[in-house]
């Protein structure tokens, strides 16, 4: 990142951004073209809802950052309704199919992994629900790109957004998103999609190997070595790794519910666990912000819970360039903190 800048319109660039492109799509496995925004994730969130088709939107909530969703739809003027579940649960897919089928939606919300809730939402066949409507899905899978499996063109999804500095352990500030054909065909169609989010000037500009506006050069050196180290580990085995960080987490907390009669549980039920980050619920008499503490003061660090979970659950990320091996240590240190400031014996 130290690097000096270059020219953004001159060949220089334009061979780093072709080599970032092809990192990209073997990340998202797609063959389209992956837009690079200049922004965090949030951005490509509000771009996502801006560029889709016109008419109402259903936005799938079961979290903070799904209800973010719908709120920043909200404030984009779209006519939103909200399909809510209790935080912490997944959706009835069946019952998705009919609230899709009680009006004409045009597009769909949803969050690949809550950040807030730890759990991972079967994004493939929402789509799917989606499409027999006649609606388009918008993914937000800001955790979930590059830690939990995705398959942009296999899974015929329609746009999938994520930020640089979760599962790709990048520093914060670039965001990717990619968009179906049709999802593009569409866009052109919106009269008022706004020009900073365009799909339809990424998509023209990438085919010159370029960003429409100035890109923040700087994070996009470290999103080529990053790129390196991934694709060099093969996404399949990252998402494994990740999987296998997920399942030690819960081995983990299991042991210690089994052994003492501990009100201490992961949230997100068994089978729908993000692969990258695991929310804990905690005893009534114990506060998240002193579990954190007591985890800074042994020297790591973890999330206490995230809106209307903050002060109830702590969140233990293991994504990026985690390992089971540096993930471990954590866990040590989390249950020694936890039973010093609950009084839990392990
Ligand atoms: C972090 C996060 C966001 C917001 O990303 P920013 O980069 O802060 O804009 C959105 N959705 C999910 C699921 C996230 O984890």
């Amino acid at each position: 990142m130290t690097r000096p800048m270059m020219a953004h319109r001159g060949r220089a660039f334009e061979e780093l951004f072709a080599r970032l492109e092809a990192g990209l799509r073997d990340v998202l496995l797609t063959a389209r073209p992956v837009y690079i925004s200049t922004s965090s994730a949030s951005g490509l969130m509000e771009g996502a809802i801006r560029n889709a088709p016109a008419g109402a939107v259903l936005a799938l909530v079961n979290g903070a950052f799904s209800s973010r969703f719908a709120k920043i739809a909200k404030a984009c003027a779209r006519d939103v309704d909200v399909f809510e579940v209790p935080w912490g649960e997944t959706f009835d897919l069946e019952a998705v199919d009919r609230r899709l089928g009680s009006r004409r939606y045009a597009a769909v919300t949803v969050v690949h992994s809550e950040t807030s809730t730890g759990v991972l939402t079967d994004v493939r066949t929402v789509t799917e629900l989606a499409h027999k409507h006649d609606a388009l899905c918008i993914i937000d899978s800001v955790t979930g790109v590059a830690g939990a499996e995705l398959r942009f063109d296999e899974w015929k999804l329609d746009f999938v957004l994520t930020g640089s500095q979760k599962a790709l352990a990048l520093p914060p500030g670039l965001a990717f998103g990619v968009a179906s054909s049709e999802f593009l065909r569409r866009a052109r169609d919106v009269s008022d999609r706004g020009l900073y989010f365009d799909v339809v000037e990424f998509e023209e500009f990438a085919a010159k190997n370029q960003t429409p506006a100035t890109p923040a050069l700087s994070l996009l050196y470290a999103l080529d070595a990053q790129l390196a180290d991934v694709l060099r580990e093969g996404i399949e085995r990252r998402w494994e790794r990740h999987a296998a960080m997920r399942d030690a987490t819960a081995a983990w907390l299991k042991r210690a519910v089994t052994r003492v009669d501990l009100e201490i549980d992961i949230l997100a039920p068994e089978e729908s666990r993000s692969p990258t980050i695991t929310t804990v619920t905690l005893p009534e008499n114990v506060k998240s912000a002193d579990v954190v503490k007591a985890v800074e003061r042994r020297g790591f660090v973890i999330g206490a819970g995230y809106g209307k979970l903050k002060d109830t659950t702590i969140r233990i990320g293991h994504m990026g360039d985690h390992t089971l091996e540096t993930l471990r240590p954590c866990l040590a240190e989390c249950e020694d903190a936890l039973r010093d400031v609950g009084g839990i014996k392990w």
